[in-house]
């Protein structure tokens, strides 16, 4: 029988401590507060905000909603989110990206206070996950990854993991994060040769490509603990990952769903990041 990593069992395991370290900061006079920052009404944006709120308000932790219009001018944006950045009672920020295609993002990544950086964004953020130490941020998705792993028993210690995908949100922090947790890692991408064999040789594989179902059996053994990152859309308009799982989860060790997998697990890694930003912020 294969091992379902559910990320809503992650999460209530995760909530004690949260209310725990919550409850510390409030005797101290401290109420950790999020500010969330989103330009214009994408679904995806809006059901992800939805997540945070029903996560965030049980555990005492204040929100903070910042919507700016769809067509808000470039200058108008660097300014309000400098103006979220400043603000003293605010610990921690979460822009959703992507940003519409005519915004950058390029300013608020490089000015934003690393202290604040709960999604990882900024460059000092990512030289700190680069350099393996314990300070700093990782995007959250890439240490749910982690989470989910360690949460189920599978430490990557010393094991050949193989990550699909090499962006800067998923690929590269979680293979920095993998390394640090002294993980063998070997990152693949478009171009890798004989992807399937490539991952049959791992012990841990994680799918972060944006591809449908794309990874079928035979890129699987039975020892395969499977990590599934991506969020796509199928043939029948029903959310699915990058992972055939009907298919896959028969076959391998252990596998994370989607939806229920990884995604589940992300919102509870945004507050652990904000309770930390909290702390360092006073
Ligand atoms: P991305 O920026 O589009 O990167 C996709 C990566 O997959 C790229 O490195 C690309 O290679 C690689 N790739 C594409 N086709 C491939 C193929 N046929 N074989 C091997 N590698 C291939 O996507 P992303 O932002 O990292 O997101 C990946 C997935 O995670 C998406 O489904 C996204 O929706 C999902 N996601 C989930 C969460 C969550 O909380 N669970 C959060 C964010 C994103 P090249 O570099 O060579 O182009």
């Amino acid at each position: 029988m294969s091992v379902i990593m559910k990320g809503s069992e992650v999460s209530a395991r995760m909530k004690e401590m949260l209310l725990a370290q919550v409850a510390c900061l409030k005797k101290e006079g401290i109420t950790p507060r999020i500010s969330l920052v989103r330009v214009g009404n994408n679904p995806s944006d809006l059901a992800y905000e939805r997540g945070i709120l029903k996560r965030f308000n049980p555990l005492g932790i204040e929100t903070e909603i910042h919507e700016l219009p769809e067509d808000i001018p470039q200058s108008d944006f660097n300014a309000e989110f400098m103006r979220v950045n400043d603000d003293a009672r605010t610990h921690g920020i979460l822009l959703f990206r992507p940003l519409p295609e005519r915004l950058s993002s390029s300013y608020v990544c490089l000015n934003i206070n690393p202290n604040k950086d709960i999604d990882g964004m900024c460059p000092v953020n990512e030289a700190r996950i680069f350099e393996g130490g314990s300070e700093g941020f990782a995007p959250c998705t890439a240490s749910a990854v982690m989470t989910m792993l360690t949460q189920y028993g599978y430490d990557p210690a010393g094991k050949n993991v193989v990550i699909v995908g090499r962006s800067m949100v998923i690929g590269r922090p979680l293979s920095m994060l993998m390394l640090r947790a002294n993980a063998t890692v070997t990152i693949c991408h478009s171009r890798t040769q004989n992807l399937p064999e490539v991952c049959r040789r791992a012990d841990i594989v994680v799918a972060a490509v944006g591809h449908a179902k794309m990874l079928t059996p035979e890129y699987f053994t039975k020892k395969s603990v499977v990590v599934d990152v991506g969020i796509n859309t199928d043939s029948e308009g029903n959310m699915c990952g990058d992972v055939d799982f009907e298919r896959v989860s028969p076959v391998v060790q252990a596998i994370s769903p989607v939806p229920g997998g990884v995604g589940a697990v992300t919102t509870s890694v945004l507050a652990e990041n904000l309770i930390k930003s909290a702390k360092l912020l006073g």
